[in-house]
């Protein structure tokens, strides 16, 4: 059986989250895709180019320590603009989403570019300030120091990069759900994500 979930959106919107529960829920295997662009994001603030970067990421990259660390985010953002890096990405996303017994992958432009088939497509997204004070609650909890203020320029600053590069920019596919995550709590994003995969299974 395949059968693909793409789900989008910028930081902080709960994609993950969802990602990991309908994995687990419905036995599909999960892609994070943001952490090949920050295991390329590393490669290259240790010095690499970022196109030798995406061509040979190994294992071991996506498992560095630090990957999650707000610095790497924005270098993942920065060579996220770079066409031939995205592309070089594009074969192992695309074959992961054909893994048998089905995959949800989530990041910025799976419903639009890297599986415009899929079965299920989601936009979670919420404004800018309910993501940056969940990320900075997060960041706080794995001992980062950086200020709410601190957190939200963050936020904006890969909102913006993202949001308006040439190639595959973030925005929901033509037939995504949205699902706006602002006023709503984890578990009722995550039972609309789960309505949404048992309507088409
Ligand atoms: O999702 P995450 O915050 O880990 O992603 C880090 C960065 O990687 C994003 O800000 C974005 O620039 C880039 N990215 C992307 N396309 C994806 C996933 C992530 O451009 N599918």
């Amino acid at each position: 059986m395949r059968f693909t979930v793409a789900i989008d959106g910028p930081a902080a919107a709960g994609k993950g989250t969802i990602s990991r529960v309908l994995a687990r829920r419905f036995g599909f295997a999960h892609l994070d895709t943001g952490l090949l662009y920050r295991a390329v994001g590393k490669r290259v603030m240790g010095g690499d180019d970022p196109l030798v970067a995406a061509r040979s990421l190994t294992a071991a990259d996506l498992a560095a320590p630090g990957l999650r660390d707000p610095e790497v985010a924005q270098a993942a953002s920065r060579v996220a603009v770079i066409p031939e890096v995205r592309a070089a990405l594009v074969d192992f996303q695309r074959a992961f989403a054909r893994t048998e017994g089905g995959a949800v992958l989530d990041g910025r432009d799976i419903g639009t570019v890297i599986c415009p088939g899929a079965e299920v497509k989601l936009f979670v997204t919420a404004s800018a300030e309910v993501r940056a004070r969940r990320r900075y609650d997060e960041d706080m909890a794995a001992g980062h120091a950086l200020s709410y203020d601190d957190v939200l320029a963050e936020v904006r600053a890969r909102d913006d990069r993202d949001t308006n590069r040439a190639d595959a920019p973030l925005r929901p596919a033509e037939d995504a759900v949205i699902v706006d995550t602002s006023q709503m709590s984890v578990d009722e994003a995550v039972a609309e994500a789960v309505r949404l995969v048992e309507a088409r299974l």
